[in-house]
């Protein structure tokens, strides 16, 4: 039985961070590699973890994703859904630090699996837990009864992300939707999380350039959607690639896009109303160790500890 072969992303960064490695569950970001080697129900899994599953499935959905789900610091909670119609909806979720994945039932109104992680945020001599999924033993369940044992949560982690890396849940056919929500801890009006295309959260909406691979117009001619208007593609191959991560946008009221379109117009939705964010920074200049920690992320994503995301001072901010 051949073993799960594996791809380094270690480039991985999050945005605003170029220089800052990233880790995720206290390991080097892999993801499976289905390409250069196989892989079935028969494959070994014994080396695949959750967190590996879960990088595979976003990374392949869309990179921005797994940046937004490592991303603690911006995103207050992280969303990711897939809904096969009358089946079942499958999510990925995080609230701050703690992770929560599994399936929900057709309505998804009740969990079938319902597995949570706490993010290790403590790093000290003896125990060094930062950055390590922690499998939470008070908040885990599958169907009615909850799940007491750290052990059992790992085994059906590692399990539910295998069979969902078999599904190839990261394309989209008839029946199959995706959907991606975050919430910013200073977004109050949508406090339930927004849904949000991925390619807005860090770059403002702009068809002058493919979605895919970025190629600007007049390098190569760009055809926007038909349908929506609100993506460009240089080629059919790279509208079809995008096709997993645009849909849910194209078939959107006019109104729901029209709002993703507008909060994310400034450098994406991380640039959203960062007047309120200049304003806490004011009251964070005093000297001192407690202003000094102030500025450090609490990300424990982070291999080492990093300042808070620069602020953009951009004028136009002001004139929002
Ligand atoms: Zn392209
Ligand atoms: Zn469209």
């Amino acid at each position: 039985m051949a073993i799960t072969k594996f791809v380094p992303l270690d480039h991985t960064r999050i945005p605003g961070f170029p220089d800052a490695p990233v880790h995720l569950d206290r390991a080097p970001i892999k993801m499976i590699d289905d390409n250069g080697a196989e892989f079935t129900k028969h494959t070994d899994t014994s080396n695949l973890t959750t967190a590996v599953g879960i990088t595979t499935i976003l990374f392949r959905w869309s990179p921005d994703a797994l940046h937004a789900f490592l991303d603690i610091d911006a995103w207050f909670s992280f969303t990711w859904q897939l809904t096969i119609s009358s089946v079942c909806k499958y999510e990925i979720g995080r609230v701050q630090n703690q992770i929560t994945i599994g399936k929900l039932d057709a309505e998804g109104e009740k969990w079938e699996l319902m597995l949570t992680y706490n993010i290790g945020i403590q790093e000290d001599d003896d125990n060094n837990n930062r950055g390590k999924w922690i499998p939470n033993t008070a908040e885990s369940m599958l169907g009615t009864t909850d799940l007491t044992s750290a052990t059992q949560i790992d085994t059906l982690g590692k399990n539910f992300v295998k069979d969902l890396c078999l599904q190839e849940v990261w394309f989209t056919s008839k029946g199959r939707k995706h959907e991606l929500f975050v919430e910013y801890a200073l977004m109050d009006p949508f406090s339930d999380g927004i849904p949000m295309n991925p390619h807005w959260l860090y770059d403002a909406p702009n068809v002058g350039h493919c979605t895919t691979c970025d190629v600007y117009q007049g390098v190569k001619p760009l055809q926007r959607c038909g349908r929506c208007g609100t993506a460009a593609y240089c080629c059919a191959l790279h509208q079809k690639l995008d096709w997993p991560v645009h849909k849910t946008t194209c078939n959107m009221s006019l109104e729901d896009r029209g709002q993703m379109l507008e909060i994310s117009q400034h450098g994406g939705l991380v640039g959203w109303d960062l007047s309120q964010r200049l304003e806490d920074e004011d009251e964070e200049e005093q000297d001192g160790e407690e202003a000094q920690a102030k500025k450090m992320s609490k990300n424990p994503n982070f291999v080492t500890p990093q300042l808070k995301r620069q602020r953009q001072t951009n004028s136009s901010i002001n004139m929002m």
